[in-house]
């Protein structure tokens, strides 16, 4: 069988996508599973990077129980490992491969170099954090240390070829009379940027497939908090229950949301550029094979488990999740936040009347409700169309 692009969506390289303000992918689950708690996130603000280094007590970095912050530690696990990678990076090519062949350095460098690294590559927050980590070493070691050289053995006894590693991509996502089946055109485009954490060339040991399979590895710090929470009982220690999860927890829809959305990243970022070459960016729509062989898994810092997204039906669930994107863009656009019906959060609102303008679409128009219910319909759809897999350790 064989299938193209053409028949699902069209894809093309931009260089300067975005009209609108960038949205996370937490921020597009988060939009799915309510808009109105959504829009209330939006609002709180990130604390800005810190102009200078202090080693003040930051206690503000670690959680009311003296446990460093979970995204901290994940942001600094993140940047420790592109150091590892990274071609123009602080570290040359001889130091990346002595650290990640040396386990005694590796942690000599974590211990002794790693925040001067930080500091001049400007993250002082990281550099602070890991200041205050550096007098706790116990911590130290389970935080950073013991997650590091997990990977660093992983890596070596997988034998897995890094290709790249905080790798930005941008694409647009247009809409044609082939975006959808069975639909007219309807006009419109998406901008998508993102960054993939790693490219990997995963050997498989298949004697078909001896230079391996590329893969797409992204790196996260734990799942996030379950549902449950939201609709759990109530408690007078809300921040115990996240603690609360099963120990064969998989990554979640939005992991796999991200994962799809990054295979049709990979395809621009690596697949045609040559094609876009010898157009002199002149192409408006270029087609690709389906069929491209890539792996899409999840790695989790925290115990080194790693998950692969399988596509039950690739096709539909691209489908789908193209449908996804340009409803939720239709939705949000129009700035539609309705609280979820089933949302806990609407006990607490105040009642207020929420605007339900009619959006383009394309070239027809639906009510803003109308294009958000689309949109979750289509990500159930893709819900249907993938599954998680645990790859042993
Ligand atoms: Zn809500």
């Amino acid at each position: 069988m064989s299938l193209n692009y053409g028949n699902v969506f069209k894809i093309q390289h931009v260089r300067n996508p975005f009209a609108l303000n960038p949205v996370s992918f937490s921020s597009l689950a988060s939009y799915l599973e309510c808009p109105g708690c959504a829009l209330e996130q939006r609002r709180k603000r990130r604390p800005k990077e810190p102009a200078r280094f202090t080693n003040a007590r930051q206690s503000t970095l670690f959680g009311g129980k003296g446990e460093p912050d979970p995204r901290l530690v994940g942001t600094l696990l993140h940047t420790c490992i592109n150091l590892l990678h990274e071609t123009n990076g602080p570290l040359s090519k001889q130091q990346q491969e002595a650290l990640l062949t040396d386990q005694h350095m590796l942690t000599g460098f974590i211990c002794y170099d790693l925040l001067t690294a930080l500091r001049e590559a400007g993250k002082m927050k990281l550099a602070m954090f890991l200041d205050e980590l550096l007098t706790r070493r116990e911590v130290l070691y389970s935080a950073l240390i013991a997650p590091m050289q997990r990977y660093r053995r992983e890596l070596a006894s997988t034998d897995a070829i890094v290709l790249a590693a905080a790798e930005r991509f941008q694409f647009k996502l247009v809409s044609t009379r082939n975006t959808f089946i069975d639909h007219g055109d309807r006009g419109g485009a998406v901008g998508l940027v993102g960054e993939f954490d790693q490219i990997r060339l995963r050997k498989k040991g298949d004697v078909r497939r001896p230079t391996g399979v590329p893969a797409i590895m992204e790196f996260k710090k734990g799942f996030g908090r379950t549902k449950k929470r939201a609709s759990g009982p109530l408690t007078l220690f809300p921040e115990e229950m996240e603690d609360e999860k099963p120990a064969d927890e998989l990554p979640g829809m939005s992991h796999a949301m991200q994962l799809i959305i990054y295979w049709m990243a990979f395809q621009t970022r690596w697949d045609i550029l040559d094609q876009i070459a010898v157009a002199r960016g002149g192409i408006e729509e270029i087609r690709m094979p389906l069929q491209q062989e890539l792996d899409l898994i999840i790695y989790n810092l925290n115990d080194g488990c790693q998950y692969q997204l399988l596509p039950t039906n690739l096709r539909e669930a691209l489908q789908a999740m193209t449908n996804c994107i340009f409803y939720l863009d239709w939705a949000m656009k129009s700035g539609y936040a309705q609280p979820a019906a089933e949302h806990e959060c609407k006990k607490t609102q105040l009642i207020a009347e929420v605007p339900n303008p009619l959006v383009e679409v394309g070239y027809t128009a639906l009510s803003a409700a109308e294009c958000y219910a689309l949109a979750r319909d289509a990500f159930e759809c893709f819900k249907q169309t993938v599954r998680w897999e645990k790859l042993p350790l």
